[in-house]
């Protein structure tokens, strides 16, 4: 049998390597004062959680979780209209971690317990498949994610799928949020570590009007535990030198271009409209809603009867001490809310960032935040 082979992007020496450099590169700064940089993405914070690289990180480092998780900042009005469909009998199906999402006073999950045909799919296609099944009833796929998903979504728009599928969109498009974020007088990130497979469709060049506007580096990053310690360590040398620039630290997936065939099929289907994230501000270009040429194919219009007579806005039970929007902005960690682990946890979550397999708290619940872990070196 052959030797297992150690993982390329996993390989401990190169990690020890990186970690001793970015100790290197950020020791002008002090744990009092450390280089504060920030990711947009849920893949990074799982990959930093699972693979314990924040424990590992010097301490005049810190790394912050950004506006990354599409679920998290989906906002309880956008939740109110899918279960607003719900409760008129509509199917709705949507991916399985928005179903406890809180809306202004129920979730999905409440409709579903109330009796409403709310179902999980694990893609578009499912929900196209399932609407085709059953084509005398309006189906609706309430839609979430950012560029990387809606590029699905579009490509089954532009097929022609059966007549009786529509889409609630919710889908989010991250280059805005960052801006947002650099504008906070809070939250003093001076750098950001992009997400790898958004840029795959986008292409790094789409930072470049950012990076020029703010002076604040951007380095794409894959998600192995390398790419990631190599992300970082990018930045570092940047924010050292004093250089505002992108840095694609992930070529072997990103080019400066993109994918044009599907930034073509996101903008034939989707424009950016401006919308409010949740617990962090009104994102102007930050939604992306369905063009005029798709109205046919869009909930929102064709059931506009149904949505204007949706439930007002109330307010779910303690949401109003939910800190998701500070711990999206960068200004809060998940255990500086009151809540955490007490009243909000996974099995019953007060804010969406408890609930999302890719949500802060719902991470730092799981794998322990960021435990100091004492690293030994292995016996000879
Ligand atoms: S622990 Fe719960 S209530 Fe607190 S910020 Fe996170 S999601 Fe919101």
């Amino acid at each position: 049998m052959a030797e297992p082979v150690a993982l390329q992007f996993r390989d401990p020496a190169r990690a020890r390597a990186l970690l001793e450099a970015l100790a290197r590169l950020t020791a002008h700064r002090s744990e009092g004062d450390p280089l504060a940089v920030m990711h947009v993405c849920g893949s990074h914070e799982q990959a930093i959680a699972r693979f314990g690289l924040r424990a590992a990180l010097p301490p005049t480092l810190r790394v912050i979780m950004g506006p990354g998780c599409p679920v998290c900042v989906t906002d309880a009005p956008e939740v109110d209209e899918a279960v607003a469909l719900a409760d008129a009998g509509l199917r709705v199906a949507t991916y399985g971690d928005m179903l406890r999402v809180p809306g202004s006073a129920r979730s999905l999950d409440d409709a579903r317990a109330s009796g409403a045909r709310v179902e999980v799919v694990y893609g578009v296609a499912q929900a196209v498949a399932a609407a085709a099944a059953a084509p005398g009833e309006p189906y609706v796929f309430f839609a979430s994610g950012f560029e990387t998903t809606a590029v699905a979504t579009a490509a089954v728009l532009l097929r022609d799928p059966p007549p009786n599928f529509f889409v609630l969109s919710a889908h989010k498009y991250i280059p805005p949020v960052m801006e947002i974020v650099a504008e906070m007088p809070e939250t003093r990130v001076e750098g950001f570590l992009a997400a790898g497979h958004a840029a795959a469709i986008t292409g790094w060049g789409v930072f470049e009007p950012f990076v020029a506007r703010h002076g604040i580096p951007v380095v794409v990053g894959g998600f192995e535990p390398l790419d990631i310690l190599a992300g970082f360590a990018a930045l570092a040398e940047l924010a050292r030198a004093g250089e505002a620039r992108v840095v694609n630290a992930f070529p072997r997936m990103v080019t400066r271009e993109g994918n044009r065939r599907a930034q073509e099929q996101l903008w034939a289907v989707f424009e950016p409209a401006g919308g409010q994230w949740r617990g962090i501000a009104r994102v102007p270009n930050g939604n992306l809603r369905l063009r005029a040429a798709f109205a046919a194919r869009d909930a929102r219009r064709r059931f506009a009867d149904v949505l204007a007579g949706a439930a007002p806005p109330g307010c779910a039970p303690r949401a109003d001490e939910c800190r998701c929007g500070d711990i999206l902005a960068g200004i809060a960690a998940p255990s500086d809310c009151a809540l955490f682990g007490g009243p909000c946890t996974p099995a019953a979550p007060v804010g969406a960032c408890m609930v999302s397999s890719e949500g802060a708290c719902r991470i730092w619940h799981e794998y322990g935040g960021a435990p100091r872990i004492e690293v030994r070196e292995a016996a000879p």
